[in-house]
């Protein structure tokens, strides 16, 4: 049981942690990617120094400045309402959504597992964006609403009065309005991994019940789209709008690159699932005892052996590991007087896990030490488990 516990260590708080932790909703961790600041910096700028100067050529620069720094943080505060909603859905239909994080290229909900049938990814996935043109249309009434009622003749008439009568506030709704409405139709663009193309992936899912084919299809969609808008972009550059066509080539470039990354992804998930860590261990292996000097350590057992995790044993009971790092920190004159168990690690939780431990969970934890694992049972080690051994199983068992 102990061991068990040990081997889950860690379950619950991201591994791929990275950001700053923002807030908790609905029991959702809400994570900032430091990308994030990038994004914000540009589009306040943006807002300060062209769009809303354009329309307000008369306000004061503190105006300017505060007014644009509200509408990057309601923009984000947008992202992430179109994340929640992702989430909250996926919830209703039984996947957990423990953290989401806010990035370069807007949000990224980190579900615990894939929806288990078409009509639950296609909800999961079509709520986002409905949320995004749900909020574009609000901010627009509201901003509409606020201008009065003239406005809108007025904006046929003399575009620049209509749009310097607008008060601050009304000015921040009319600017995320269209934006959200833009967000949500991109991302209704049908590429993977675009909320789009899991719409596409799941009607195709459902139609011909066939997943990997709906996935291969989704993402060729995606990758199509993410060339197309590298082609665009391209041009838009040399006809002269050399920013926003390299921002089409980048978003392009992202697209096209996470479209066959997320395939991958998805085919590795497909043949991995049910694979347990004892499916992926190693069960010969050396063990050392505690009484073992640290000379005869390295010079009969690391030095002779690929092995890289050494665990001490005890009575068969697993009571520390030793890698290399342990024995370094040795002086060379030392180590005939230093035992194993006076350098060995006991805090073995990062380094072992359970045998039942699935085969995503086991990726993660290796690709987070860089260390082999130890497999334990009860205090038993019954395997470890390299990086390697992982790769060879993947060798063995690919399509
Ligand atoms: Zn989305």
């Amino acid at each position: 049981m102990n061991d068990d516990r040990r081997g889950q260590a860690g379950r619950g708080q991201p591994l791929s942690a990275r950001g700053l932790r923002l807030c908790s909703l609905f029991g959702i961790d809400i994570f900032l990617d430091s990308s994030l600041l990038i994004i914000f910096v540009l589009i306040v700028y943006m807002l300060s120094s062209a769009v809303f100067p354009d329309w307000h050529p008369d306000w004061e620069a503190s105006t300017t400045w505060l007014v644009a720094m509200a509408a990057g943080v309601l923009f984000f505060a947008s992202l992430l309402a179109h994340e929640l909603a992702h989430s909250l859905m996926s919830r209703r239909f039984g996947v957990e959504v423990h953290r989401i994080t806010l990035f370069l290229f807007g949000g990224m909900a980190e579900m615990e597992d894939e929806p288990r049938e078409p009509r639950a990814e296609f909800l999961v996935a079509i709520v986002g964006p409905l949320t995004s043109l749900a909020l574009g249309v609000l901010f627009s009434v509201i901003g509409t609403s606020m201008a009065g009622p003239d406005f809108a003749g007025l904006l046929d008439e003399d575009r620049e009065a209509a749009l310097a009568s607008l008060s601050p506030l009304a000015t921040l709704m009319l600017w995320l309005g269209p934006v959200n409405i833009v967000l949500g139709v991109f991302n209704l663009i049908p590429g993977f991994p675009l909320d789009g193309g899991r719409v596409f992936r799941a009607v195709v899912w459902w139609l011909t019940g066939d997943l990997q084919r709906a996935t291969r299809l989704a993402t060729e969609a995606g990758r199509m789209f993410g060339w197309f808008m590298i082609i665009l972009g391209v041009l838009q550059a040399i006809s002269g709008l050399l920013l926003q066509g390299l921002w089409l080539v980048l978003i392009g470039w992202f697209l096209s690159n996470t479209a066959s990354a997320s395939y991958r992804m998805l085919v590795l998930r497909d043949l991995l699932d049910g694979v347990k860590a004892r499916d992926l261990m190693r069960s010969r292996f050396g063990t050392v005892s505690p009484q073992m000097r640290v000379e005869d350590f390295v010079e009969n057992h690391l030095m002779q052996s690929p092995q890289l995790l050494w665990p001490v044993l005890e009575e068969e009971h697993l009571i520390g590991l030793v890698t290399l790092e342990e024995v370094r920190k040795v002086p060379a004159g030392d180590r005939d007087m230093t035992t194993l168990g006076q350098v060995m690690r006991t805090d073995l939780g990062t380094l072992t896990l359970a045998p039942e431990t699935d085969a995503r969970r086991t990726f993660e934890l290796l690709a987070v030490g860089g260390l082999p694992l130890a497999v334990v049972e009860r205090g038993r080690v019954l395997g470890l488990l390299s990086g390697a051994d992982a790769a060879k199983w993947l060798v063995l068992h690919q399509r």
